[in-house]
This record gives structure tokens, C-alpha cells and sequence, in this order.
């Protein structure tokens, strides 16, 4: 992994949320942006990277839960694009178990995984 690379998987460890670009370039300053985003895509395409498409103009990035071992979902505002991470509770992750054993029974799918973003309005925006 270049210097630049290890950079960004240091900010995105980090973080508390996923972040856009520009909040990576604030926090990381000296990057160039067209590096950063060029590294991004082959993080992302490595799986170590994933990103969370919101209406916003930028697309926000964080670790995959893969490396990061922190199953999370996500409140995505429609309104101003911010994402923040939630904690996934004992009593979703149970009752979604169970939901995806049905529909892994009744289609034949095996289901390794989930990813959950809550759409809608953020404190601010609402
Ligand atoms: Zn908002
Ligand atoms: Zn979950």
C-alpha cells in the first residue's frame, strides 16, 4: 500500500462517520484531491473501502465493516447529504435474522450480510 493509501485508511480508521472528500482533505491536509480520489476507487474496488451514495453532491467513504469488525447501519439525509453511523441493536439484528432466514429459505439465496440505510431528514433539516 503506497504512503498516500496508508493516509487514507489512518483517516477513514479514525473517523466516526463516513466522510466526503473534502472532510478527508481537511483532516489530511497535503493530499492532493485528485490522488485522493483516484486511491479511493482502487480501496474501493479492493474492498477495503466503502461508499455510501447520498443525494449530496459527495459521496461519503468509511472502512469496510470487513476490517473494521463494527456492524453499523446508517441515517442518510435527503435533505443535506449527512450520514451518521448507528450502532446496530441486539433487538434489529435479531428480528432482521430472522426476517432473512425466511427470504433465504423462500428464494434459495444465502445471505452473508446487510447493510441498512435509514433515509430521511436529519435533525437539522426536519
Ligand atoms: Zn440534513
Ligand atoms: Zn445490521
Amino acid at each position: 500500500m503506497t504512503g498516500n493509501r496508508a493516509a487514507l485508511v489512518d483517516v477513514l480508521r479514525d473517523a466516526t462517520r463516513p466522510l466526503t472528500i473534502p472532510e478527508i482533505l481537511h483532516i489530511r491536509g497535503g493530499l492532493a484531491q485528485s490522488s485522493v480520489y483516484r486511491n479511493l476507487v482502487v480501496l474501493e474496488q479492493a474492498g477495503v473501502v466503502h461508499r455510501i451514495v447520498t443525494n449530496d453532491e459527495h459521496a461519503r467513504f468509511e472502512l469496510a465493516e470487513d476490517l473494521t469488525g463494527n456492524h453499523h447501519h446508517h441515517l442518510v439525509c435527503s435533505e443535506c447529504g449527512a450520514v451518521e453511523d448507528v450502532p446496530a441493536s441486539a433487538g434489529l439484528e435479531a428480528s432482521l435474522h430472522a426476517a432473512v432466514s425466511e427470504i433465504d429459505r423462500t428464494t434459495g439465496f444465502t445471505t452473508e450480510r446487510h447493510r441498512i440505510d435509514l433515509v430521511g431528514r436529519c435533525r437539522t433539516c426536519s
